[in-house]
């Protein structure tokens, strides 16, 4: 800490330095009768120079106390003892969306004409309980496996890119990746409300997750934390996120349109 001060004081009379030699200036001259007397608005200029010289300096005195010295102050120190993860503490807590209708930017939902046109359907009576897929061509893409932090059933190229995301997940972010859980992947059903059209689920294409099991409030534009930052690395293997639908389903994950589009092209559905 006295090293932190130490910095502080250097800080400060790096930050002031200008001033000093500004008002030393000023001292050395006082009997030059030219020299009018300071201004008002001259003094509230200073005043404000020093306003916002000790504001920096509050800062900086604030950053020091939470991060300690920056990296190239410390060469010669040894490594400090892991601080508390204060990110970590947070990973369940539930905070609102931020501008939810855009975080799906560079995607498209597919929707349900778009899955039964591109695949059909997974079965043909559907009820709205969970049965099973029928669809022979999709039964035959149909797995059971471990993805890394839950098992899912799901198609196996969903299964693969979900297993990136993972990777992806555990490598950068170790404490969340330990956190992760599942709600739920394949239901074969119908979309609640709708006459027979099946959504993302019952294709085997989307999977619900939650930090430490807490559900998601279906529709009130909130979300965990670890939710949020789980969200970057689905969209960048081209998954939807359901934060971004119309009654947002932030635990919702699915394979975006052009992900599928993709696989199509290279014959993997
Ligand atoms: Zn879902």
């Amino acid at each position: 800490m006295r090293q932190g001060i130490l910095i502080a004081l250097v800080a400060v009379a790096a930050l002031t330095a200008p001033l000093g030699w500004y008002l030393a200036a000023r001292s050395l001259r006082p009997a030059a009768p030219a020299e009018p007397p300071a201004s008002a608005a001259e003094l509230a200029r200073l005043q404000a120079e020093v306003d916002s010289l000790a504001a920096r300096v509050a800062g900086l005195e604030a950053r020091l106390a939470r991060d300690g010295p920056a990296p190239a102050m410390r060469q010669d120190q040894p490594d400090p003892p892991a601080a508390t993860d204060s990110l970590a503490d947070s990973f369940a807590k539930v905070v609102l969306i931020a501008g939810r209708r855009s975080v799906n930017a560079g995607l498209t939902h597919a929707s349900a004409e778009f899955l039964e046109e591109l695949l059909g359907l997974p079965r043909e009576d559907l009820t709205d309980e969970c049965q099973p897929m029928t669809n022979p061509k999709l039964l035959e893409l149909l797995s059971l496996e471990d993805v890394g932090p839950i098992k899912v059933h799901m198609l196996r190229p969903a299964i693969a890119s979900l297993r990136q995301v993972f990777r992806n997940v555990q490598v950068y972010e170790p404490a969340l990746y330990a956190r992760i859980q599942g709600s739920g992947s394949l239901c074969v059903r119908k979309v609640r409300g709708s006459h027979d059209s099946a959504s993302a689920h019952a294709y085997g294409l989307a999977v619900d997750l939650n930090i430490d099991g807490v559900l998601d409030t279906l529709g009130d534009g909130k979300t965990q934390l670890g939710l949020t930052l789980l969200a970057d690395f689905f969209q960048k293997e081209g998954w939807y996120w359901g934060a971004g639908f119309a009654r947002e389903d932030s635990m919702h994950f699915e394979v975006s349109r052009e992900k599928l589009e993709q696989w199509r092209r290279l014959g993997q559905i």
